[in-house]
């Protein structure tokens, strides 16, 4: 449930923080913070601009909302904090998940005794709606 996984968080649930919650809850359109301030807004009409702020940097601290910087304009957020990769189209900016394990294995001599533990790629292209 929703609800559990996000008392978990110990995080202040206030009403709004809630809405917040619940608009991002299994959302995969990776939303920017002023899109969901205006989602939540007809429902909390004084709700500022800076508690959706903040809800998402609490959010983002406890690992519960992935920060995108794949849209150059704007951050964009994600629920799934699954490890996948995004693909953004160039023109409407829209994202989509690209679920797929991609086995890329870098030379000895790039990594300098790292231990590589994975990757998160960034795709950019055009999307179909915006080839038309
Ligand atoms: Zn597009
Ligand atoms: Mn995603």
């Amino acid at each position: 449930m929703m609800m559990e996984k996000y008392r978990n968080l110990h995080i202040k649930l206030t009403p709004q923080r809630l809405a917040i919650l619940s608009y991002l809850n299994g959302n995969t359109s990776h939303p920017s913070a002023e899109d969901i301030y205006k989602a939540v807004q007809g429902q909390f009409p004084t709700m500022s601009f800076a508690t959706v702020y903040n809800t998402l940097e609490a959010l983002k601290n406890k690992g519960s909302v992935q920060e995108l910087k794949i849209d150059h304009a704007k951050k964009r957020y994600d629920p799934d904090s699954t490890i996948h990769h995004h693909l953004i189209c160039n023109k409407c900016k829209n994202i989509i998940d690209i679920h797929k394990d991609f086995n890329l294995s870098l030379p000895d001599e790039m990594t300098e005794g790292f231990d590589v533990l994975g990757n998160s790629i960034e795709f950019y292209g055009i999307c179909s709606k915006c080839n038309k």
